[in-house]
């Protein structure tokens, strides 16, 4: 980017935040130990945080949601079998095929109109037990807010229907919360609501909370200490992890309780962008924003460069759809800028 970062409206994704200075303040503060050896103690405060906020009894810190996720599904699953899962969700189309090279899993996708899965439609994708010849279901994955419907909340009442379907065929449920903060802001309901529906629960700190790193798996006591195991193997075991686990807590202290501006200013420039000819808003539920691009011919490829020419960053989601992300960087002003760029580039 040749442009100086504080000139521009950076809406590629909720990671591109930068840690605040009240967070790098509690990094370097962070009291810390080996935590393969003896425990770091500000990781312990963090997993003990997390696990509690979501209501498992144990909960293990994470250099990333991607691990975070896959070792779940090896801990759930069973090599040889199958993860039912929504279509374009995150484990599909941007974890590099990792639970097959990981985990001797494959996945069964159910495809959905919204992003939104349901017991109704997860049950004609559950093999029978009894089935000697076919493929045998292992498990079922769900995302809460779901990344590539645009930030969709999956309401409780679906998840509750999966969870109940999932119990009644003896099927483990893996909740990929990268979001689920997302979800309880816009909702009201406690993350702890949405993590009872599923045995497994990934929470990701470097997205919308602004850490630097880190995703935190919880679940039953068993399964983590079990998820700690295959972190090691998978090479995810860390040592002096406290200087990122104080930006966690840092983030649980400060940064969630603002998560709501980022729905707003979704909102907000969704409102701003309706008006603009050639744009088609798909309304946002959270902090992600998606527009299409109406007029025959005006692709995102031609869209995104001039867009960047005005200092405004969006990316492509589809030829003709591109997505913008909320965060804690970016301000009422750059709503606006991106409103306008978007408004000259598309009258252009
Ligand atoms: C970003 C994301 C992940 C992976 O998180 P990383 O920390 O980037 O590995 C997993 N699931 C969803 C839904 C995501 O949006």
């Amino acid at each position: 980017m040749s442009a100086a970062r504080g000139d521009v409206v950076d809406l590629r994704s909720d990671t591109v935040t930068r840690p605040t200075a009240g967070m790098r303040d509690a990094i370097a503060r962070a009291d810390v130990g080996d935590d393969m050896l003896d425990g770091d103690p500000t990781v312990q405060r963090l997993e003990r945080r997390i696990a509690d906020l979501l209501g498992k009894p144990a909960a293990a810190f994470f250099p990333s949601g991607i691990m975070a996720n896959q070792t779940a599904l090896l801990v759930l699953g069973t090599r040889g079998t199958e993860v039912i899962c929504e279509a374009a969700a995150h484990i599909v189309d941007w974890e590099l095929a990792g639970v097959a090279m990981n985990g001797g899993l494959q996945l069964r996708t159910v495809p959905t109109a919204d992003g939104i899965l349901t017991a109704e439609l997860i049950e004609p994708a559950i093999r029978p037990h009894a089935a000697k010849l076919q493929v045998q279901t292992s498990l079922i994955a769900v995302e809460n807010t779901h990344n590539a419907a645009g930030g969709r909340v999956m309401p409780l009442d679906a998840m509750r229907g999966v969870h109940q379907l999932a119990r009644a065929h003896g099927l483990p449920v893996h909740l990929d919360g990268a979001r689920l903060w997302h979800a309880s802001a816009a909702t009201g309901i406690a993350e702890a609501d949405y993590a009872a529906c599923a045995d497994t629960v990934m929470v990701t700190l470097s997205k919308g909370l602004g850490c630097p790193v880190g995703s935190v798996l919880a679940g039953a006591a068993e399964t983590i200490e079990h998820a700690r195991v295959v972190r090691r193997r998978l090479g995810g075991a860390m040592r002096q992890a406290g200087i990122l686990a104080a930006a966690g807590l840092y983030a649980l202290e400060y940064h969630r309780d603002r998560l709501l501006q980022d729905h707003d200013r979704a909102q907000a420039l969704g409102g701003l962008a309706a008006t603009i000819e050639g744009l088609r808003v798909v309304e946002p539920e959270t902090n992600i924003i998606m527009f299409d691009l109406t007029r025959p011919g005006t692709i995102a490829q031609d869209v995104l460069p001039k867009l960047a020419g005005h200092g405004v960053l969006m990316t492509e989601f589809t030829p003709t759809r591109i997505r913008a992300v909320l965060h804690m960087d970016v301000d009422d002003a750059g709503v606006e800028r991106a409103a306008s760029a978007l408004r000259e580039v598309l009258a252009g």
